[in-house]
């Protein structure tokens, strides 16, 4: 197996990066005996800025991080897919034809959900058995459930004949999640796993769907900080807020709060109760803040950016309301490191993850003390990644010949 060679000039500096790729390739080649004929990984991701944006039709700021689900494969003859989850630990097999109605939501589900998807969507697809292996945290808010999606198309993609549109793939891997899984989610996951580059950041029109990149500011280094806290509530106010939203966008007679800029919205907000001018102000207020993040990135100016996601945070914690004592606990901590140009939560809210902009050369010594004084403070044992931004889904490995 030294034989395999990677295409693509990999700016992995850690070797551990490296190991699903490994594990994906050692348990094919034990399993079935040769090579795998393609290896192919998706990653998952964080949203720099742009939060609670996305069902408000606006704009969302994230980028995919260089950690990833993971693919060997070989095509099969039978329209049947037979998938090895190593870290699962588990093996499954389904037919393509007359696919199983999940029970509940087993790992397996996410493959046969992207099967039903593409094939609803008229896609031809032949079958495929490999290993699969990530290094995505499972259940952090980073999007695991994403790149595994974004991993089975590409899977599918390499052993069956239809072209990659990264978009289309995205919507289709989201259909998946949404009408399959019954999962709730907007196109971010799918589409930045689908559609991320290598040190850039992607922002996403929610409305049309449109993309444009941004370079990561020069030397500087996206820490993600999980604090360890999930929450329960996350779903109820998830709805609430939803739909506080769209109650204001209606009393403008807006399609949705996208529709409205900052200053137009300050001639009419004490038309609103407090409360909801409280959450339109952050959304509208936060879509601005990532249409300028985009400035300040293609300016470079890691100092404008850190400050809008100082920005974010406040707005999302005393406007929108779904920070966490433990999210406030661990952006104060990261914001206190000289390093830190700026912190902010990330995701929903309630708990999960925040993400911080760091200058690289420090941000090994800024991610262990972020966590011992987090763990201090809050009592909590929080997992800090030092995080680049790198490609979407991706070929990593074809045999020759293929
Ligand atoms: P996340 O925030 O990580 O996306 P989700 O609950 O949405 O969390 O998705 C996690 C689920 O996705 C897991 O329970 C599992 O079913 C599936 N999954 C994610 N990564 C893997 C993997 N590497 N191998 C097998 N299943 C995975
Ligand atoms: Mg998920």
């Amino acid at each position: 197996m030294s034989a395999l060679q990677f295409p693509h000039q990999f700016t992995w500096e850690n070797d551990h990066k490296m190991l699903p790729a490994t594990k994906v390739k050692d348990r094919f080649l034990a399993e079935f005996g040769q090579a795998p004929a393609f290896i192919v990984r998706a990653p998952g991701r964080v949203n720099l800025i742009g939060e609670h944006t996305d069902y408000n039709d606006g704009f969302v700021f994230p980028m995919a991080i260089d950690r990833a689900t993971w693919i060997a494969l070989r095509p099969r003859g039978d329209k049947r897919v037979l998938a090895i989850s190593i870290d699962m630990d588990d093996r499954r097999e389904f037919p393509l034809d007359g696919l199983p109605r999940p029970a509940e939501t087993r790992w397996i589900d996410y493959l046969i959900g992207v099967a039903w998807s593409l094939q609803e969507r008229g896609y031809a697809l032949c079958g495929w058995e490999g290993a699969i292996s990530g290094d995505v945290p499972i259940g952090s808010g980073l999007s695991s459930s994403a790149a595994l999606e974004l991993a089975a198309a590409r899977a599918f993609y390499c052993v069956s004949d239809f072209e990659w549109e990264a978009p289309a793939l995205a919507l289709a891997c989201q259909a998946a999640e949404n009408d399959w899984l019954g999962v709730n989610c907007g196109i971010m996951d799918q589409m930045i796993s689908a559609a991320g580059i290598e040190e850039r950041a992607l922002l996403i029109d929610c409305r049309s769907l449109e993309t444009t990149s941004a370079p990561l500011p020069d030397g500087m280094a996206v820490v993600i900080l999980d604090t360890g806290t999930r929450r329960g509530l996350v779903d109820s106010a998830y709805n609430e807020r939803r739909a506080q939203c769209e109650a204001a966008a209606r009393h403008f007679g807006l399609t949705a709060l996208r529709d409205i800029d900052l200053a137009s919205f300050g001639r009419r907000a004490h038309e609103l109760d407090e409360l909801s001018r409280k959450r339109a102000r952050h959304v509208i207020s936060e879509n601005e803040r990532t249409l300028r993040a985009r400035d300040a990135m293609n300016a470079g100016d890691a100092a404008a950016l850190g400050k809008l996601m100082i920005e974010s945070h406040i707005s999302l914690r005393d406007d929108f309301e779904v920070s966490s004592a433990a999210l406030d606990a661990i952006v104060a901590c990261a914001n206190a490191e000289e390093a830190c140009y700026g912190a902010r939560m990330t995701g929903a809210g309630f708990g999960g993850c925040a993400v911080a902009l760091v200058r690289a050369d420090a941000a090994q010594g800024f991610a262990e003390r972020v966590a011992a004084n987090y763990q201090a403070a809050a009592g909590v044992e929080p997992a800090l990644y030092v995080t680049r931004a790198s490609r979407g889904a991706e070929t990593v490995y074809r045999a020759a010949g293929l």
